[in-house]
């Protein structure tokens, strides 16, 4: 093994001393062009003989990965809140004769523009009383928990397809932020579509039914796990038909729209998440998976 010698070296200094004929055994195939915030790709990863192992790694995140014999797929997803900037992504591979690969891209994150927001409320509507506050920060751990425990397989990386069959209006944009009494809240993480109440909601995917509950602020809530930590997420539901163990396949309905916690009308607040990065959940449409 040539590369013996340098195993153990952290990454970034190894890649300086690469030589560059070697990084380019591995070849990556991903859309050319700026990334943005909220941005979710598929990347294509070969080498010239089969691989056994791939991992990829962004921001500290280690990406999930499709094996498929000569063709290995990545996906990755750019968090709304990642300040735009140059970042390396970096693979590490081993082929079927037992060498070694490395390789390391730059990926540059643009500004996605986000609107912003500002609203005027009474106090007593922003603040939370600590009763409420300490259910909501239990919720958020229970979620945050989930992205940590669904990591594996198996992947149901085909297509997706919107979660309403009638195509209806966007009324609150993903990455919207708004400003409450002078106070930044946290970015909208999904993408709210106004439609009546009782409207049928679908998978986008099949997958995992991971969770359902009642949340203060989402309501009664479905999320989906997909492989790979790629979960869709469907809140306010007027009510669900689905329990957490439960497989599912891609259009199987899941709930109804309705306005149930934080909602103003009803509404469905469909997101999407990749072991904890929020992307706009509209990127999987647009996902090219072989
Ligand atoms: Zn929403």
């Amino acid at each position: 093994m040539g590369n013996r010698g340098v195993v153990g070296l952290p990454l970034g200094l190894f890649l300086l001393a690469s030589p560059l004929a070697w990084a380019a055994d591995l070849q990556v195939h991903h859309p050319k062009g700026p990334l943005v915030q909220g941005d979710l790709r598929s990347l294509q990863v070969t080498a010239s003989e089969p691989l056994t192992r791939l991992d990829a790694r962004f921001r500290e995140l280690s990406l999930p990965v499709r094996p498929g014999g000569k063709t290995f797929t990545v996906l990755l997803a750019v968090d709304l809140e990642t300040p735009p900037d140059t970042y390396p992504l970096e693979f590490e591979a081993r082929g079927k004769s037992g060498r070694r690969y490395r390789r390391r891209v730059r990926i540059t994150v643009a500004d996605a523009r986000f609107p912003q927001q500002h609203l005027t409320l009474p106090k007593a509507m922003v603040d939370l009383d600590a009763k409420t506050l300490d259910r909501v920060r239990r919720e958020q751990t229970v979620i945050a928990g989930i992205w940590k425990k669904w990591l594996g397989g198996p992947y149901s990386w085909r297509a997706f397809i919107p979660p309403l069959e009638e195509s209806v209006e966007v009324s609150s944009e993903f990455g919207l932020r708004r400003i409450l009494n002078g106070q930044p809240r946290r970015p909208h993480s999904g993408v709210d579509y106004r439609t009546a109440h009782g409207t049928p909601v679908r998978a986008s995917n099949g997958g995992l039914v991971v969770y359902t509950g009642e949340m203060f602020f989402n309501g009664n809530s479905v999320i989906l796990h997909h492989g790979g930590g790629l979960f869709t997420i469907y809140l306010h539901l007027q009510g669900y038909r689905v329990k957490a163990g439960q497989k599912i396949v891609k259009g199987d309905v899941l709930g109804w729209v309705g306005a149930t916690g934080r909602a103003t009308g009803p509404h469905l607040h469909w997101g999407a998440n990749l072991r904890g990065v929020r992307f706009d959940p509209r990127r999987l449409l647009q996902l090219s998976l072989p």
